[in-house]
């Protein structure tokens, strides 16, 4: 898919709460500033990809990018699963990651209903484990983009890299 790899920096705000903590699977918002840089022709839909808070390790990530139902679909939001269990939240900390392979397009609560919905999601991740296990998917892990999120001082709250 064209778009990708696609790396993206910012700082994790307040979601709605609606979905994640019902449906037991956390996701970190980045606030819009980093929503509005996406190419306005990325699809919306399940990505698979790694992410990293601050400058701690790297972790295997799916992402949904979708339309915002609290915004009449106007705004995106992106939400990211981090594929880890964290000690606690990271809000206002620095996520850094990189979207790297798209898993499918989205699909609404609404119409899946909770079980199938938390499968599908379950599903998700599995499939983003696997395919981040491949050699060429594996190096982007190693890309310098996540070395500079450790070593730069993060002054601004959303520095945004794309591509190499
Ligand atoms: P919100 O509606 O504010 O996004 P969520 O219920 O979706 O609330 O929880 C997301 C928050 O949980 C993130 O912003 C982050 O601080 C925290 N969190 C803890 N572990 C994870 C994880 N593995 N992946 C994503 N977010 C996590
Ligand atoms: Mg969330």
């Amino acid at each position: 898919m064209k778009n990708l790899p696609y790396f993206c920096r910012g700082e994790v705000v307040r979601g709605f709460g609606r979905g994640s903590k019902e449906l037991g699977i956390l996701t970190a918002n980045f606030t819009d500033s980093v929503v509005e840089l996406l190419p306005g022709d990325i699809s919306t839909g399940i990505y698979y990809g790694w992410a990293c808070v601050d400058n701690g390790d790297i972790h295997k990530m799916v992402m949904s990018i979708g339309c915002n139902p609290y915004y009449n679909n106007a705004k995106k939001s992106m939400e990211t699963h981090v594929i880890h269990t964290f000690k606690e939240d990271f809000y206002g900390q620095i996520l850094s990651v990189v979207l790297v392979g798209y898993i499918r397009p989205e699909r609404s609560y609404d119409s899946l209903g909770k079980n199938a919905l938390i499968a599908a999601i379950n599903h998700d991740i599995e499939e983003a484990k696997r395919k981040l296990d491949l050699p060429e998917h594996r190096k982007l892990k190693k890309d310098n983009f996540f070395i500079a999120s450790a070593s730069s001082s993060m002054t601004s709250s959303n520095k945004i890299t794309k591509g190499h």
